[in-house]
């Protein structure tokens, strides 16, 4: 399996440390505005993975990216203080539309993974970029947020976060929802009306921008949703996944790309699972695609 991860910032760099810890390639290649510094973190990578597993690590030029499997996209302007998620959308979708088509040309058969905020913005304009088929582009979504809201549950219940069957879904961002009506720990269904729960969803959704607050940037959390996306494609796992994919025509929406819970495989999105979401659900589900097709058409 051929991963070429590009842009070597903080995420990228450490998306790339959790693939080749997790042995998920065996020739991973590293991209960076910044040659040197891919260089160094390619380096880096190499010698921590003879105390892993042998991965042919190293950095490159877009050309190196030629006939990978999977396509990490980390590239970012740099994100300022005061700005919001979505407000960064026309600096990284200039990027965007000098590489994607590059990537898409040299690696046809890859799967795009990605990572780039407005992440669902990104998704679907990479997605057009690309030509690709939805089921070949994939955006981390809300896997992160979700990963989130467990932990704050299964810290306060005492259980394992694996065990907590919920997800968030809809934007990576502010409009974001916990799906309650599907959610369960340990066969017991949630209740709605449970503080702790509504706390947890709004903690998952600030989440991030308290991270940030604290130390400038998040990357470890995004960087593990970004290697157990690559893992479900390289072993095929066919894991659920909430993430970000291309929503057009389900429950009237149309053409955006937002999370919903998918089957994950060696083809990429399997299929989306038709989630049986309640009606207060459902529309705060609609209401997600619309703020991100708002940004979608300023995007032109
Ligand atoms: P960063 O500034 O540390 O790194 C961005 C990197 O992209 C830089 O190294 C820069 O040189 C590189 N880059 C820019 N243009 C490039 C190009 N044309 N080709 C190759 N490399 C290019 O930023 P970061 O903290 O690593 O964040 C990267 C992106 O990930 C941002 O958009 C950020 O908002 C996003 N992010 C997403 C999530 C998520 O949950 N989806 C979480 C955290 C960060």
């Amino acid at each position: 399996m051929k991963i070429s991860v590009i842009g070597t910032g903080r995420v990228g760099a450490t998306a790339a440390f959790a693939i080749m810890l997790k042995g998920l390639a065996h020739e991973l290649v590293l991209v960076g505005r910044d040659l040197n510094k891919a260089e160094g973190e390619a380096r880096d990578l190499q010698h921590a993975s003879a105390f892993i597993r042998p991965t042919k690590i190293y950095a490159g030029t877009m050309d190196a990216t030629k006939g990978s499997d999977i396509v990490v996209i980390c590239v970012g302007a740099p994100w300022l203080d005061t700005a919001h998620r979505l407000t960064m959308a026309k600096d990284n979708a200039a990027i965007l539309r000098d590489i994607v088509p590059k990537i898409a040309r040299l690696s046809p058969d890859s799967i795009l993974l990605v990572v780039t905020n407005p992440v669902d913005v990104m998704t679907h304009l990479t997605l057009r970029l690309s030509r690709f088929s939805p089921n070949k582009v994939v955006g981390t979504g809300t896997l992160i947020d979700t990963g989130r809201f467990r932990s704050i549950l299964a810290d306060a219940w005492g259980i394992n976060a694996m065990d907590v069957r919920a997800y968030i879904l809809g934007e990576h961002g502010d409009s974001q929802f916990p799906a309650i009506s599907v959610a369960s720990a340990g066969g017991v269904k949630f209740d709605e009306h449970d503080q702790l729960v509504v706390s947890a969803a709004a903690q998952a959704r600030v989440g991030g921008y308290e991270v940030f607050k604290h130390k400038g940037y998040t990357n470890f959390a995004v960087a593990i949703a970004t290697m157990l996306i690559c893992e479900a494609i390289a072993t095929d796992s066919r894991a659920v996944l909430p993430v970000s994919t291309l929503v057009d025509g389900w429950h009237g929406i149309r053409d955006v790309c937002l999370s919903l819970p998918v089957v994950m495989g060696k083809g990429g999105i399997v299929r989306t699972l038709p989630i049986d979401l309640d009606a207060e659900e459902i529309e705060r589900l609609q209401a997600s695609a619309k703020v991100l097709r708002s940004v979608i058409d300023d995007l032109g």
